[in-house]
């Protein structure tokens, strides 16, 4: 459940009345806001992967620095950030689809800066999330399930067969979880069992899709009347990770 956001106190003088346009924000304020009511989150800045200039057209799903996606996360950094659901903004499209499912705000403490296809990890929120694996190959022959998050527990797990049996579940004793992968008993499972189907519990991982306000310097007034340089907070749109991110459900490689 989000937190809504504070309205952080006014430290203006008569002379520098904020509107409803510019809310106002003084740097003290707005990191103890987002130190007391903001969420722990793991904050990774974004790198484009190299691979992509190999084919532009071709999704690289065997490599090891981005898994396909064309983006590599660097510089993990546990801190603290504001986080807003906006799903009581839903826009809907003509056929009446979420356009945007699974959007929030972000907030960050004021020397943190953000940009797009950055992410977010929420450190203390668990999700639970319904998804196909994409299956590889290890050397070995085992068969390995990726998911697009880190899986903390595993809720159900199904092999599907064909449209007229019913769904084959799968022991715990029958795979192993590493990180965002499942690897599957080699002794039961072989490289014709590609389609699989996942419930799983999961930290809520976000891709930062735009920076509404980019870090300025603005001049604000204190209470002894002088002006003052400090840092307008960022604010960012993020979205979970598997909205962003278009990868390749059904390939089977060697990965
Ligand atoms: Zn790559």
């Amino acid at each position: 459940m989000a937190k809504r956001l504070a309205t952080a106190k006014s430290n203006y003088t008569p002379f520098e009345q904020p509107t409803p346009q510019n809310v106002d924000h003084v740097k003290g304020d707005h990191d103890k806001l987002v130190s007391d009511e903001g969420y722990d989150i793991l904050f990774e800045k974004s790198v484009k992967c190299p691979c992509k200039q190999l084919d532009r057209n071709k999704t690289h799903t065997t490599c090891v620095n981005c898994n396909g996606s064309g983006w590599v996360f660097v510089n993990a950094t546990t801190t603290k950030s504001l986080i807003l659901s906006q799903s009581k903004q839903l826009k809907f499209g003509l056929q009446g689809e979420v356009l945007n499912s699974g959007q929030i705000s972000v907030t960050p403490l004021s020397g943190i800066v953000m940009s797009e296809n950055d992410r977010i990890t929420l450190l203390d929120s668990v999700g639970v999330v319904s998804e196909q694996p994409r299956p590889y190959l290890s050397d070995t022959g085992q068969v390995i399930l990726k998911f697009n998050y880190i899986i903390k527990s595993v809720e159900t797990l199904f092999k599907f067969i064909s449209t007229s049996l019913p769904l084959q579940r799968i022991e715990e004793e029958d795979y192993e979880i590493d990180g965002n992968t499942l690897k599957l008993n080699a002794d039961k499972f072989k490289t014709s069992d590609i389609t699989f189907s996942s419930r799983y519990f999961y930290n809520p991982q976000y891709i930062i899709v735009d920076v509404a306000k980019h870090v300025r310097n603005i001049h604000l007034r204190d209470e002894l009347g002088t002006l003052n340089q400090t840092v307008y907070p960022q604010l960012c749109i993020a979205r979970l990770a598997h909205y962003t991110f278009n990868q390749d459900e059904n390939n089977i490689d060697n990965g």
